[in-house]
């Protein structure tokens, strides 16, 4: 095997609590027979976590990781976009960040930068790097983590405002709802639509900043930062894991085999160095 046949990766994701605001999606209306209470504990559903916030949390790992080798990453939004805060664009312009596209010489062919190469962006191109949604379910053993699915507990948080007035008694003067998702351990599926040893590099890099620095609210995911949730401890799982190797790391009952231990070690002594190398060599090449 060399390095650039890799083409399916999975990324391993644990947290306590999730908040995506209102963007999980849950099947609860199956369970509910117009008898759902959705803060019964009972009540345990799954759902669908879309990709759009796992997608941006990553890719703002990957730009830091090209930050730290000392480039500039591609903006994330569009230039000429009607940002409210025209401020905001040139303040990150002169912080790490290169105008959206500005790293594409010409208008046909040219990749540009390796994060645009990989997210896309003009003309309807697509990104590189296909990002997938994560289904979950409280259900264990009903949980595929090869077709990056995880364990979790859909949970409906509920908060009472309470008026600060002596007079008032703690009444509450209006209650507020999030979508939450508890004890979530899963796959994240990510596939390269192009092959190249440098995406794989910067995924390696961009996973371990993001686990070291998962309690910086930057770099957590999701919403409700400020109380704990989207603090994930993730890690790429060895690519040279075969499906049942894949599925025996999130065995809570079962170690790792001999063979699992054998490709852990040729992965961090000849794989993985290939693949930072080629994402030196192209970061070096200025892009
Ligand atoms: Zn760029």
């Amino acid at each position: 095997m060399t390095p650039v046949e890799i083409r399916d990766v999975y990324v391993r994701l644990e947290t306590d609590l999730l908040v995506v605001g209102d963007s999980i999606v849950t099947d609860r209306h199956h369970a509910s027979n117009g008898n759902y209470e959705d803060d019964d504990p009972q009540n345990q559903i799954g759902g669908i976590i879309p990709a759009f916030p796992l997608s941006g949390w990553l890719r703002h790992g990957m730009e830091r990781v090209v930050q730290e080798y000392g480039r500039t990453a591609c903006h994330p939004g569009e230039a000429n976009a009607n940002f409210r805060m025209a401020d905001v664009y040139d303040r990150d312009l002169e912080s790490g960040y290169h105008e959206k596209g500005a790293c594409v010489d010409d208008s046909n062919g040219d990749d540009g930068c390796v994060i645009l190469d990989l997210f896309g962006g003009f003309h309807n191109r697509p990104g590189k790097v296909m990002r997938r949604p994560i289904r979950f379910t409280p259900v264990r053993n009903s949980v595929d983590y090869t077709r990056g699915q995880a364990e979790g507990h859909y949970r409906r948080l509920n908060r009472n405002v309470v008026s600060r007035n002596p007079e008032d008694g703690r009444d509450p003067l209006r209650n507020t709802e999030l979508d939450a998702v508890a004890n979530f351990d899963g796959a994240w599926h990510l596939s390269f639509r192009e092959r190249k040893p440098e995406f794989v590099g910067l995924l390696i890099e961009a996973v371990d900043f993001l686990d070291t620095h998962r309690t910086e609210f930057m770099h957590q995911l999701g919403g409700a930062r400020n109380f704990g949730a989207g603090i994930v401890d993730c890690d790429l799982i060895n690519p040279l894991y075969e499906e049942r190797e894949l599925k025996r790391v999130f065995d809570r009952a079962k170690g790792s085999t001999n063979a699992m231990d054998e490709k852990d070690e040729q992965w961090i002594e000849t794989y993985r160095p290939v693949f930072i190398e080629a994402l030196e060599d192209r970061i070096a090449e200025g892009s």
